[in-house]
């Protein structure tokens, strides 16, 4: 592959002393910096390490909020905590303990396999637009905190340009100060303007394909959210014109509702708010008014080229898990990139052989979520399937005895706790394709009795 930094091609590395810009201090750049921190001094090598952030995360509101559904999956909460990273009490607004998936033909809980609760829900900023002023430490800010704590400097400031000077990265901020750096990691993420039209230091650099979601939360009180959504995730795959999936996820005194489809426009909310589905997991069955909102862009094609020489992009600017588990993605990437920097090198070819095994599996595996994505679309557009796939669920969720081949395989998509390559290898199992079908069979044929208890139609 050919390397922007011809011509002089050397060994690059870092080495005592190095000066390395984070440009973003969300989850990829608070990841690389903790993680670059903590290698380097396991090699005995002192490094001046500089994150770039100029949010706070203590403003209320999108101002100071990264924009996402808040869903921390039980994998990284387990990775996370066998690092010594235990995600403290106040940055964890609730645990999630089920998922209730909702369709037209009824709804199903599903409980999480293990009956512990794992997943976390967490507010990425310090709470939506006029919330009420709490001690809240966002999860960003504590894991910016977490990066700072390890050793690095944050320094709140917009990166205006990167580009390359003499042999080096060079960062414009803050009104026009320039800083050159022996290395650059790159974790803007997909909502800023910084990279979009690509970046003057790497012109093999691409901008990822994008797709616009909306956010929104809407109060309702801790005890009304217990009482009508209790401690699951609600997950509705409902047959809308251009719709992917939602989620209502309860937070605190809030609900968080996250919607993914095809350019999503306030008419696809305004349709998505109306459905029965949607309306009875309110209080009275009416929709209240939302109090903070967004429609930002959620990555779904990686970058052709996340690392050039002295360069790395990490997290949603360069190579993202699809549409599950982003902050998962964003830590494994932070994590080879730091490892490739601390032990193997700077240099393109480095970043290509220790980086990019790490892109590429994403990529597979990204490929292979299209397959499953396909099926949640067959159950969205399909009524039968749809009425088999809430009957083999219901009956597996009923019985402790079965193996909850349904049930295992939507916790998974849903909660994006597994690759999607073990997704798709459970959903082919011949258990699973019998099960189904059986189940298709009994869902579909009145002499079988078409409802199932526990599913909102019985
Ligand atoms: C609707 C929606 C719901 C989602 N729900 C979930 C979920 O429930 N769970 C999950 O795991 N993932 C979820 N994601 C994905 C997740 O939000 C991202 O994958 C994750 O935030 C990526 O982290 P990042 O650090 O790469 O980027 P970001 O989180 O976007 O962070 C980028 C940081 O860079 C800073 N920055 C930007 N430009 C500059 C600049 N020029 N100079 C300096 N700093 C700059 C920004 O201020 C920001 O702090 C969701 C995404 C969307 C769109």
């Amino acid at each position: 592959m050919a390397s922007y930094f011809e011509g002089a091609r050397r060994e690059l590395s870092l080495e005592d002393g190095s000066r390395v810009a984070v440009v973003g201090g969300g989850p990829a750049g608070a990841f690389f910096a903790y993680f670059l921190q903590r290698l380097a001094e396991s090699a005995d090598l002192e490094l001046e390490i500089d994150i770039y952030e100029p949010r706070l995360f203590t403003h209320r509101g999108p101002a100071g909020c990264n924009h996402c559904g808040g869903i921390v999956s039980e994998s990284l909460v387990q990775l996370l905590a066998s690092e010594g990273v235990n995600l403290p009490t106040e940055v964890v607004e609730r645990g999630i303990e089920a998922y209730m998936l909702h369709m037209d033909v009824g709804r199903v809980r599903i409980g999480t396999p293990t009956d512990e609760k794992r997943i976390a829900g967490v507010f990425r900023g310090n709470g939506p637009r006029g919330s009420e002023r709490a001690l809240r430490v966002g999860f960003d800010r504590y894991l910016l905190d977490l990066a700072a704590s390890s050793g690095a400097n944050v320094i709140r400031s917009l990166v205006t340009r990167v580009a390359w000077r003499e042999d080096r990265p060079e960062l414009e901020h803050g009104g026009g100060a320039r800083t050159r750096y022996d290395l650059v990691a790159l974790a803007a993420g997909v909502n800023s303007q910084l990279l979009q039209k690509g970046c003057d230091a790497a012109p093999g650099y691409t901008f990822p394909g994008t797709l616009t979601t909306f956010i929104c939360e809407f109060h309702l009180g801790r005890e009304a959210i217990q009482a009508s959504l209790g401690d699951a995730m609600h997950i509705f795959l409902l047959d809308l014109p251009r719709l992917e999936f939602s989620s209502l996820i309860p937070k605190g005194d809030y609900v968080t509702l996250c919607v993914l489809g095809h350019d999503v426009d306030e008419a696809l909310v305004d349709a998505f708010l109306a459905a029965p589905e949607v309306k009875r997991c309110f209080p009275g069955g009416k929709v209240p008014e939302l109090v903070c909102h967004c429609f930002p862009r959620l990555n779904v094609r990686p970058s052709a080229q996340p690392f050039a020489d002295r360069m790395v992009w990490i997290g949603d600017c360069g190579v993202a898990r699809l549409y599950k588990d982003g902050i998962g993605s964003a830590y494994r990437m932070a994590k080879a990139a730091a490892r490739t920097a601390a032990f193997h090198g700077i240099a393109a070819e480095d970043f290509e052989a220790h980086y990019g095994p790490a892109c590429r599996s994403i990529n597979w595996d990204n490929a292979l979520a299209r397959l499953v994505f396909m099926a949640t679309t067959a159950i969205q557009r399909l009524r039968p399937l749809r009425r088999g796939v809430l009957r083999m669920t219901a009956t597996e969720q009923a019985r402790e005895e079965v193996f909850k081949h349904m049930s295992s395989v939507l916790w998974d998509v849903f909660t994006g706790s597994a690759p999607y390559k073990d997704v798709l290898v459970r959903s082919l199992h011949p258990g699973f394709v019998a099960s189904l079908a059986w189940n298709l069979v009994a869902a579909n044929t009145v002499a079988f009795g078409t409802h199932v208890k526990g599913t909102g139609h019985d």
